[in-house]
């Protein structure tokens, strides 16, 4: 009889596209249970496993030595408890699904990132974040974890069960074990006014403090080459406030921020001189808007254009000498760099590898265009935000190592520990965390 060849493991590729992968395996369990007896046989036959979410990660912090864990097989919302303004999904759960059935529950999430399609258990894992002085990043939602380890062992983890496991697991990089199940904390349902407006940078830097503390949620962003930007500011307003027209939504989100922004963006690849030109119009050209929505609709936007990213957490304080740093580095660069710098702020936090980890932050998020150079870009930054005490963002490029990341996060060593104990075989491991945890 003709015997059946196996489907050929298909390449893996990141959001980004500047990781890939063709994994010796890719497995798909379904409950904790599958998950444990993965992890169990993973242990004894020696291979090394990596769940992945949506591969929204720029590092190879998802990339898979051996077999891969698709975490879609896990992807219900468990429970939502209205009265307590607790949910219970299952890791693999994309965020605009939860969304969707927090808002039918009247909850939310206290605070997203630009996007909304990376998983729960992704998302935390490396600290995903957005902006809000009083706000930490996602994982300071996570009331409790479902931990697999790479023992199968199951640990249902909270402040007041496994703490030290539960520190670290809420930023855990993937490294400790595979999430199963989360519970997150939520508010009632809000709805967000923002207002988009273009800025003069040196007006922003001078009135940085009152800008956070005086919005729920405040960002900007500044065009290199030029002294301009665009702040955001987004205010909790009353539910039934009128929302932005669709047609004038479509406008705003689809067309400039997608359709004519990657255009640009190409112009820019193209021909490198017109960079900034291209900046400077840009900066003019946006008009101010203000509009309503659903806090997760103000927060997340469709990103079609793609990018390679670097992101560094300093010291709030910090902020006006990186920026000032970067302008010289993008002075000196022998190429353009044809996106503008995102700043975001957050609230300080206790969770042992968050970038928020017991200071109030500044964020500092470089973009280059998809195949243009950003190597010297980026390296050179690094090297400025490290002098500053800079955490770099765990799903995003940067080049440290376990040495310099010690001198940056006060519990990395008991982080380790975790590490060890759970996991002293390192069934988890892969090239990333061999670089920024050590082997
Ligand atoms: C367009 C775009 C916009 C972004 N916007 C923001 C933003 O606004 N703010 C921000 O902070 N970041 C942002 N990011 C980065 C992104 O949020 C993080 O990289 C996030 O980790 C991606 O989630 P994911 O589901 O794709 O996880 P992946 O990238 O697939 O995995 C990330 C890590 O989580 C681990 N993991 C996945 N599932 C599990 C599990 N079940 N158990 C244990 N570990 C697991 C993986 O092993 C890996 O270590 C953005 C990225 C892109 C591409």
């Amino acid at each position: 009889m003709a015997r059946t060849a196996p489907a050929p493991i298909a390449t893996w590729s990141n959001w980004s596209g500047n990781q890939q992968v063709r994994p010796v395996r890719v497995a798909k369990p379904t409950s904790t249970d599958e998950m444990s007896a993965l992890l169990q046989d993973a242990a004894a036959t020696g291979h090394r496993v990596k769940p992945v979410g949506s591969g929204h990660s720029f590092t190879a912090v998802a990339v898979a030595d051996d077999i891969q864990i698709d975490t879609s097989g896990l992807s219900r919302i468990v429970s939502v408890d209205r009265a307590a303004r607790l949910v219970t999904t299952q890791a693999g759960a994309r965020l605009h699904t939860l969304n969707d059935v927090l808002s039918g529950h009247g909850l939310a999430l206290p605070n997203l990132g630009d996007v909304d399609v990376q998983t729960v258990a992704g998302a935390i894992s490396t600290g995903t974040h957005g902006t809000g002085a009083t706000v930490g990043c996602l994982s300071t939602f996570v009331e409790r974890l479902t931990l697999v380890t790479a023992a199968g062992e199951v640990l249902h983890c909270a402040a007041d069960r496994h703490p030290d496991v539960f520190a670290a697991a809420r930023v855990g990089l993937g490294a400790l074990g595979v999430i199963t199940e989360v519970t997150l904390r939520c508010v009632d349902a809000f709805v967000l006014r923002a207002h988009e407006t273009p800025v003069l940078l040196a007006d922003v830097l001078a009135g940085v403090d009152d800008l956070i503390a005086g919005n729920d949620h405040f960002e900007f962003f500044w065009y290199p080459y030029t002294g301009r930007g665009q702040a955001k500011t987004s205010n909790r307003v009353p539910l039934d406030d009128a929302p932005l027209p669709r047609f004038r939504a479509w406008l705003d989100d689809e067309f400039l921020s997608n359709t004519v922004y990657g255009g640009l963006c190409r112009l820019g690849r193209a021909v490198p001189a017109l960079v900034p030109s291209v900046h400077e119009v840009a900066a003019r050209g946006l008009t101010e808007r203000t509009y309503t929505a659903r806090s997760d609709r103000v927060f997340c936007t469709t990103r079609r254009v793609r990018f390679t990213e670097m992101e560094y957490a300093v010291p709030r304080a910090a902020l006006p000498e990186a920026l000032a740093a970067l302008e010289r580095i993008l002075a000196a660069l022998p190429f353009r760099v044809q996106f503008p710098v995102e700043v975001r702020f957050t609230a300080a936090d206790d969770i042992w590898l968050s970038h928020g980890y017991g200071r109030d932050s500044a964020y500092l998020a470089l973009h280059q265009f998809q195949g243009a150079p950003y190597e010297p870009y980026f390296r050179a930054f690094e090297r400025v935000a490290t002098a500053l005490g800079g955490r770099p963002h765990w799903g995003k490029l940067h080049y440290r190592d376990a040495e310099s990341l010690r001198a940056a996060y006060p519990r990395f060593d008991d982080f380790r520990a975790v590490r060890d104990r759970l996991d002293p075989g390192r069934v988890m491991q892969n090239a990333y965390t061999r670089q920024v945890l050590g082997a």
